[in-house]
């Protein structure tokens, strides 16, 4: 039986298991994909204490798993299918078996949210993207559009200037959400247009993005706009499923108490899956090195 078993290796999930195992837990780390979690399709990181001018996703990330790793946290590629409650412990079902353990930690992150409109889903993959970091070359002197006004639209409408000669950034409002420092990199950028106070009501094309039906909010109108890739950052939704209906959650983000615990005793919440008002690299670190301390002092509890 291990103490410990964290679900999710990005940032929230590394810094647990860089805090258990430096309690003594036995404790494993399961990622279903590659270890390092939303910021590997970030390009820079520039508010990261402690790296002045920057640093890539990717190598800030690859850091945490570095650290992690030395101090001898098993990290392990598995999916967690569900959470059982057991006696004072939980079973864990894995694509590769199954696992029991009396704490979990659920730092599982978020997916991107579709934009739901007719197209989307069929030409997923061929023009239609939800990672600029991962797709954006293909798209070198290209027309794109990107969807939504937060910080990671305007971050994404910008880094895609690199390869695409025009970005359509259109947004529902007529002014963004973004932070003002990203907001006026992007709006000094001549290749960014926006396209203010509209949206996209249909994806179009036969077998690529050939162009979006874009409605003005305010005159009712609809007019084709000829793209050749959409890029959607319009939200994210929790990938919360493994605990759905065992634990309290809102709009699909699972509720903590401070110490990160669940409305179960016994499962543990970190970073991005967690309501919060803030999620970022800082915070889904903290939040993990908090719910390993947390996890060590139920442990012992429960020994006692
Ligand atoms: C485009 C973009 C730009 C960003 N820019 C910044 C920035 O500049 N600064 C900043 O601080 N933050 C930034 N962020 C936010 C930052 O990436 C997140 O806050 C952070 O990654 C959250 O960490 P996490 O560990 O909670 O979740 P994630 O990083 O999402 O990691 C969750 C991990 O869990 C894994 N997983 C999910 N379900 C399962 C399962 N069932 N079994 C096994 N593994 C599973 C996933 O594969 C993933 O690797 C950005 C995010 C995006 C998308």
């Amino acid at each position: 039986m291990k103490d410990l078993v964290i679900v999710g290796g990005g940032p929230a999930g590394l810094s647990a298991g860089i805090y258990a195992v430096r309690s003594g837990l036995d404790v494993v780390l399961y990622e279903r994909g590659a270890p390092g979690g939303a910021i590997l399709n970030t390009e820079k990181i520039e508010n990261y204490p402690g790296f002045p001018g920057g640093i890539g996703g990717p190598e800030l990330v690859s850091r945490f798993e570095e650290h992690a790793r030395d101090l001898g946290l098993k990290i392990e590629t598995n999916e967690v299918f569900e959470v059982i409650p057991a006696e004072k412990h939980y079973r864990l079902r894995l694509r590769n078996g199954e696992i029991a353990t009396r704490t979990v930690l659920i730092a599982t992150g978020t997916g991107p949210k579709p934009l739901g409109v007719e197209g989307e889903e069929r030409l997923r993959g061929r023009g239609v993207s939800y990672c600029a970091i991962c797709d954006g070359a293909f798209f070198r002197d290209q027309t794109v559009a990107v969807i939504g006004g937060g910080d990671a639209a305007v971050e994404e409408a910008h880094f895609l200037t690199k390869f695409a000669s025009k970005v359509y950034l259109v947004h529902r409002r007529d002014a963004l959400r973004a932070k003002k420092a990203i907001q006026d990199r992007a709006l000094a950028n001549k290749k960014i247009i926006p396209l203010w106070s509209s949206v996209v009501e249909e994806i179009k094309g036969e077998d690529a993005v050939e162009e979006i039906m874009v409605k003005n909010l305010k005159t009712g109108e609809v007019k084709p706009v000829k793209v050749d890739g959409v890029f959607v950052y319009v939200g994210v939704k929790p990938n919360s499923y493994i605990v759905e209906n065992l634990v309290e959650t809102e709009n699909g983000f699972i509720v903590t108490d401070v110490e990160m615990m669940t409305s179960r005793p016994g499962i543990l919440a970190a970073g991005d899956i967690r309501k919060t008002p803030l999620r970022q690299v800082i915070t889904a670190a903290a939040d993990g090195a908090l719910a390993a301390i947390t996890a060590e002092k139920y442990i012992s509890n429960l020994e006692n």
